[in-house]
């Protein structure tokens, strides 16, 4: 008997049932495994529930008062005591020999919260270089009125006068094998081991209620659609104030006029003139940091694409960026004034293009690399 019981819960060894149970709870809250992984506290988490198990059992409780152990039905001073003192301790005899002791005794109240999700959009920039913002949620939180235990303000839950906390009632029917044992949960307190004769007005004894309120979420650089950012513990609180489950947060990028986004790469198309394209030019382009000139070579093809480095979306995990790649479209001029058409054919002479032959390949070149630049964007 080296665990003191008392200690591990913080509650002095006069403390009645509610105190206990209270002392729990908040333990309990503040050490669920859901809310906090680390091994250390996971200990501690078991310990307290080991401790609880006990306490909260008044007749574990009144064995490990007087010194025995609680766990070994069959030892002790309740085992010692069980054949003559009727079917409570029988069953504890019971439970000893098959096993089953640990499975025993009334079920929570508080249960884990479940997780919880909202979606957040995000400009094109923000996914780019990360950022922070307010979101409204609106999920269960514990019940302010009563803490989450359900119960009125100036009263408590009681024992279960059915079951005497127990959570279960037992009967014992003959058969032909000889008497013969079953359990079921307590029809009066579901199986709780205790009652709430007044139940909180604010939470209708649920022990929480909704509650709207502002979180500050800080959005990492380089999340994308469909990315969830985990907020452990903010989502909904469990029934009887139960620790609270996680609340994902899922990304929604919202399309940019200028910019496709494909991985961490951006793409564009320019659009230029075909004499821009033969003679070369800058065409201005606001970036994500600002304004560039995109520079577009002399003699530039349609279709060709100029990349501009490190100008793309920061790599979530990796740090650096992905390019912009900005696509070459080359328009042919239209409609034809006397002028330009003389023009033009004057060129089409001094490059000896009047009558060209055509380079003929198979398939779809300009439309197929399109397509193949397209898969490897990603
Ligand atoms: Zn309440
Ligand atoms: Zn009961």
């Amino acid at each position: 008997m080296a665990t003191d019981y008392y200690a591990v819960l913080g509650v002095r060894r006069d403390a009645g049932q509610d105190e206990i149970k209270k002392a729990f709870r908040r333990l309990a809250r503040e050490l669920h495994p859901d809310v906090n992984p680390d091994p250390k506290t996971q200990e501690r988490f078991k310990e307290i529930n080991a401790a609880y198990e006990v306490l909260s059992d008044p007749q574990k409780k009144q064995v490990y008062d007087l010194g025995g152990d609680p766990m070994s039905g069959a030892g002790g001073a309740g085992g010692a005591a069980g054949f003559g003192a009727g079917f409570g301790n029988f069953s504890d005899i019971m439970d000893a020999f098959f096993g089953t002791a640990s499975q025993r005794g009334p079920r929570s109240r508080t249960r884990r919260g479940q997780d919880a999700m909202i979606r957040l959009e995000v400009e094109l920039d923000e996914a780019a270089f990360g950022t922070t913002k307010d979101i409204q949620v609106d999920t269960a939180v514990v019940c302010n009125s009563c803490s989450g235990e359900g119960a009125a303000p100036g009263t408590s839950a009681q024992t279960c006068d059915m079951c005497r906390g127990r959570g279960e009632v037992s009967q014992v029917t003959r058969s032909f094998l000889g008497q013969v044992m079953t359990s079921r949960p307590c029809p009066q307190c579901q199986g709780f081991g205790t009652v709430v004769p007044t139940p909180c007005p604010e939470c209708a004894g649920d022990g929480r209620v909704r509650s709207r309120r502002t979180l500050t979420v800080k959005i990492p650089a380089g999340v994308d659609n469909g990315t969830r950012i985990q907020l452990a513990g903010e989502g909904e609180v469990g029934p009887g104030g139960g620790p609270a489950g996680d609340l994902y947060v899922e990304i929604h990028e919202l399309p940019h006029p200028v910019f496709q986004r494909r991985g961490d790469d951006l793409h564009c198309t320019v659009t230029i003139p075909m004499t821009a394209a033969a003679l070369g030019t800058q065409c201005p382009l606001e970036t994500l940091d600002g304004l560039e000139e995109v520079d577009i070579r002399p003699g530039t093809q349609s279709g060709q694409s100029i990349p501009l480095h490190q100008r793309g979306v920061t790599h979530l995990r990796s740090g650096g960026r992905g390019d912009l790649i900005v696509h070459v479209e080359v328009q042919t001029p239209g409609k034809l004034d006397a002028q330009q058409e003389d023009l033009l054919r004057q060129l089409a002479k001094l490059r000896g293009e009047e009558r060209p032959s055509g380079h003929f390949q198979p398939g779809q070149q300009g439309l197929f690399s399109r397509l193949k630049d397209a898969f490897n964007g990603r």
